[in-house]
């Protein structure tokens, strides 16, 4: 099983990865995870994109591409993945279709989850408290929901029928 999440920040894409990943057995890989995992470590990576994600904007294409590509090419990741984060923009899809097309792979599903937008915000606060991450403020906030509606809500779009979309049931 070959899969990808998308939705808001706030919209829980972490919490249900987890839990779909574990039924299939195949590994949740969230880029935001990898990024935040560099910063603590200190590594050139971390040093790079520790000021973009604070700001809430996109890490560059060409750096979120290679340790998407790197993390894929690891064995556990052979027979099927959870992509949790990405692709963000058009720009990613391609360079995931290029992945996909050259080593002989193809997406089984696309899960988009939706919440109403209000709510986002106010759970994006809650898990500042929760978690103390460092771009849950309210401006960085306001930033990455921006990013999110320009950026990433198209590919909804793109992948058309091969999309699972899931209602959030706070949403009505
Ligand atoms: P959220 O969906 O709540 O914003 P993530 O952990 O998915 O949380 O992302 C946190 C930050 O990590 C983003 O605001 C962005 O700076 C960076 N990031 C994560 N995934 C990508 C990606 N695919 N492309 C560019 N930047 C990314």
């Amino acid at each position: 099983m070959r899969m990808l999440i998308m939705g808001a920040p706030g919209a829980g894409k972490g919490t249900q990865a987890g839990a779909i990943a574990e039924h299939y057995g195949i590994p949740a890989i969230s880029t935001g995870d990898m990024f935040r995992t560099n910063i603590k470590n200190g590594t050139e990576l971390g040093q790079k994109v520790k000021s973009i994600m604070d700001a809430g904007d996109l890490v560059p294409d060409e750096l979120t591409d290679a340790i998407v590509a790197d993390r894929l090419n690891q064995d556990d990741a052979a027979d099927g993945f959870l992509l949790d984060g990405y692709p963000r923009n058009m720009h990613q899809v391609q360079s995931l279709d290029e992945y996909l097309t050259e080593h002989g792979q193809a997406l089984d599903a696309v899960v988009s989850l939706d919440v109403d937008p209000q709510l986002l915000t106010e759970r994006l606060l809650k898990r500042a408290q929760i978690e103390g991450r460092s771009d849950d403020n309210e401006e960085t906030i306001r930033t990455r929901l921006g990013v999110y509606r320009e950026e990433t809500f198209p590919l909804i779009e793109h992948y058309g029928d091969a999309i699972i979309s899931i209602e959030d049931e706070r949403f009505y």
